[in-house]
């Protein structure tokens, strides 16, 4: 009865996580894939009064005219006129439709692994055959290892910066060396940037910066705190996004009329002084892990990715959770298993407690 396509994702890692933390009574949750603070007051009120004002139809499929414009401004080095953007239903909504309209069956598509769960199943959604590329441990492509991965059936590359579940981000030159492989090979990335707004140090590279051949996907979700609105936004050449916006017609419609019209708002505001708060948070919990823990310093996101010690990152969450403290294990975001996944989106309090506990397991193997 069900297709062989849906049976070919496995939910089980990230579903499994999903059942132990609804038996746990208020866990230490460190596994948050959201921002620990709500919409910013001037967004929501965009929002209240675009529906007063009766902004609760649809909109026009490629999303509102002065919102594309707003988007295609940001990528002025593309020279990028609204016809090179599509809103979409959040960044999910972008990667689902990048795939259908880019992969094709038997495609090879390129992951750095770790990766965000999304890449690998709608990879073999569309027929794809998702390629591994180790990055442990410090997180990042590089360009041997991406040309070495690259075969006559390599369709895609993916990138993801600053990443999930590591926050590791590359800089400019690291940028330009990959694509440059990218180029050679003409080989479309498919760049994911939502995590963008959450940069601790220097600045964020976007990829397309560098090459004109990258699908951008970014969005509102995470910077602005509004993952239950459904607005990002892609961001290709002309040709993509017609084909883009072609199948978002068959199938999201549009994304939601009010929130495009706090998202045209939400360009403009500044959220600073949230990402000094999540600076000190990174700081506290890297600062907490390094002396028990292998674990790199993430530049930006909010997550951190250590090595469990024993190498078994769902052994540890096991006892982590036993603790009441909820982390992910890595197998949910990689082939291996040795590492395990915390969100600093949490408060003050619970990084704290959090840590503590982390550190007594470390110590009592
Ligand atoms: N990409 C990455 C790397 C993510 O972590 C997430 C959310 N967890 C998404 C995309 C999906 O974002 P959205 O809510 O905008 O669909």
């Amino acid at each position: 009865m069900i297709t062989k396509r849906t049976k070919s994702i496995d939910a089980s890692g990230i579903r499994k996580v999903f059942n132990l933390a609804s038996r746990m009574k208020n866990p230490i949750n460190l596994s948050i894939g959201q921002p620990d603070f709500d919409v910013p007051e001037p967004i929501k009120r965009k929002a209240i009064e675009a529906l007063e004002e009766g902004f609760n139809k649809y909109t026009p499929t490629e999303g509102l005219v002065p919102l594309r414009e707003k988007v295609a401004a940001r990528y002025d080095f593309l020279q990028a006129s609204p016809d090179n953007v599509l809103i979409t239903s959040g960044v999910s909504g972008g990667l689902l439709l990048s795939f259908l309209v880019l992969v094709e069956e038997g495609d090879e598509v390129i992951i750095p692994d770790p990766y965000f769960v999304m890449y690998k199943h709608l990879c073999k959604l569309t027929g794809g055959e998702p390629v591994f590329v180790d990055t442990y441990p410090h997180f990042k492509l590089t360009p041997e290892a991406v040309a070495s991965a690259i075969t006559e059936r390599t369709k895609l590359l993916v990138m993801n910066s600053p990443a999930n579940p590591t926050g590791a981000a590359y800089t400019e030159d690291e940028i330009k060396a990959i694509t440059r492989v990218a180029e050679r090979h003409d080989i479309i990335v498919l760049s994911d940037e939502i995590y963008e707004g959450f940069i601790y140090e220097g600045e964020h590279v976007p990829v397309a910066r560098h090459y004109d051949r990258t699908v951008t996907l970014s969005g509102f979700s995470k910077t602005f705190a509004m993952t239950g609105w459904r607005v990002g936004y892609a961001v290709a050449e002309k040709s993509i996004i017609e084909e883009m916006a072609k199948v978002q017609q068959y199938t999201f419609v549009c994304a939601p009329s009010f929130a495009q019209h706090a998202a045209l708002l939400a360009m403009d505001h500044d959220i600073s002084q949230h990402l000094d708060r999540y600076r000190r948070k990174r700081d506290a919990i890297y600062g907490g892990l390094k002396g028990n823990f292998t674990v790199e310093r993430p530049r930006g996101a909010f997550y951190i990715f250590p090595r469990a010690p024993g190498g078994d990152g769902n052994a540890f969450a096991e006892r982590a959770i036993a603790r009441n403290l909820l982390i992910i294990p890595g197998e949910v975001f990689s082939e291996r298993k040795s590492h395990f996944r915390i969100s600093f989106a949490a408060s003050d309090e619970d990084i704290e407690r959090g840590v503590a506990i982390l550190n007594e397991l470390a110590k009592s193997k």
